[in-house]
């Protein structure tokens, strides 16, 4: 449960924020964009203060904004979800992830990840009292592998949870994977909690959500933000839906974590969701030509490139520099070069870091020219 300080619980992601801003340092590490969402979200939130949406919403959210989430399932994905039993709003994702952890999981159980995991989970798992039990994501492609999945598996097994598009390597699961996860789960009686946070966030592969699987629906909670698909991340909107069996008892793990969340922002999000298509498309163009053009930035630094298939992050391996402790180098980075990246080593185990010990992430949720500064300070590591 300690932070990447040793004690003081503060996250690697800030950490390196720190330092980037204490040596003015272009900030590639903490995935947030620098540019604000779409100005009629904006306007939005403004005018919900303006015209008195500030006093406590209803525990699992706005009817508003619990019926634009179940709009959002049916529009992308063909899935029926009902506004009123099975929909909560939460403070970002990261308290939908919490309240469905800390649920259904305790004492004498596992949850199982996949290895590298994003920070909120193995902390989550520590406060339940569970077993945190993983299974590797490996180089080249980070893809989860079908036996060492199967292994990882067991009647303990009370809950697995699924990131998909995966923070931090930047792979998008395909069906058969996810097909899978859901017979495993179904072997052994586990609930799947799925962190879709980057649903829209892809660049050419397809985003299978889990619960659109046969044999799914049943025992699937599905996590999103706002803060990713409408770059506002500052606002912590997120959501989390489900059958209403599973959806209730999360619901009593929100009531006494936040009972509820932020106000004026859920109008606001409400209005984001139902735009037109050309707004989600947009976003993901946009993000792929970031992400290409950091790439090429990084491939041209000398170091080897593991191409990402969605999220705001592209992984690399910094060995063909000579560099073979990438924590290290991420603590020196901004200081060195000015620039910030987070070490993949922090995402994982003992047995994980090792593995990726030479492994660092880069954000590419920046303006263009922001990332061609990056890139040219980087050229003067080799
Ligand atoms: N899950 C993943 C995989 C993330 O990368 C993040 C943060 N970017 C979150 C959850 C947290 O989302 P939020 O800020 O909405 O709490
Ligand atoms: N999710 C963001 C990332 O992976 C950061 C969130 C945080 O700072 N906890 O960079």
């Amino acid at each position: 449960l300690l932070g990447s300080d040793g004690g003081l619980g503060i996250t690697i992601f800030e950490e390196v924020t720190a330092l980037a801003q204490k040596h003015s340092a272009i900030n590639l590490g903490q995935g947030f964009p620098d540019e604000d969402g779409p100005r009629e979200i904006l306007d939005a939130a403004r005018s919900a203060i303006a015209d008195g949406a500030n006093q406590y919403a209803p525990g699992q959210g706005l009817p508003v904004l619990r019926s634009a989430i179940a709009a959002h399932q049916e529009r992308f994905y063909g899935l029926t979800v009902d506004p009123h039993t099975e929909v909560i709003v939460s403070t970002g994702a990261t308290e939908s992830i919490a309240a469905a952890i800390l649920a259904f999981a305790g004492p004498g159980d596992e949850v199982l990840t996949f290895e590298p995991f994003y920070d909120s989970y193995g902390a989550v798992i520590g406060l339940s009292g569970a077993t945190h039990t993983t299974s590797p994501l490996l180089a080249p492609d980070f893809q989860p592998d079908a036996a060492a999945l199967e292994a990882a598996f067991n009647d303990r097994t009370r809950i697995i949870v699924v990131n998909n598009p995966h923070n931090p390597t930047g792979s998008v699961f395909r069906r058969e994977t996810l097909e899978l996860i859901v017979r495993l789960a179904e072997r052994h009686d586990a609930i799947i909690v799925t962190d879709e946070v980057y649903e829209h966030l892809t660049f050419g592969a397809e985003h299978v959500p889990v619960a659109t699987l046969p044999g799914a629906a049943a025992r699937t909670l599905t996590i999103s933000s706002a803060g990713k698909t409408f770059s506002v991340t500052g606002w912590k909107v997120g959501w989390l839906t489900g059958p209403a069996r599973l959806v209730a008892q999360v619901r009593t793990i929100k009531t006494f974590l936040t009972y509820t969340s932020g106000t004026p922002f859920q109008g606001a999000v409400a209005l984001g969701l139902g735009l037109p298509d050309a707004l989600y498309t947009t976003a993901a163009s946009t993000l792929r030509r970031k992400r290409d053009l950091l790439g090429e930035g990084l491939r041209a630094a000398g170091f080897k490139v593991f191409e990402p298939e969605g999220t705001f992050f592209t992984m690399v391996d910094a060995a063909p520099l000579g560099i073979e402790d990438a924590t290290a180098l991420a603590r020196r980075l901004p200081s060195l070069i000015g620039v910030a990246a987070i070490p993949v080593a922090m995402f994982c185990h003992e047995e994980g870091a090792l593995r990726t010990r030479s492994l660092l992430r880069f954000a590419f949720c920046k303006k263009f020219d922001v990332i061609e500064e990056g890139a040219r300070r980087l050229a003067t590591l080799k």
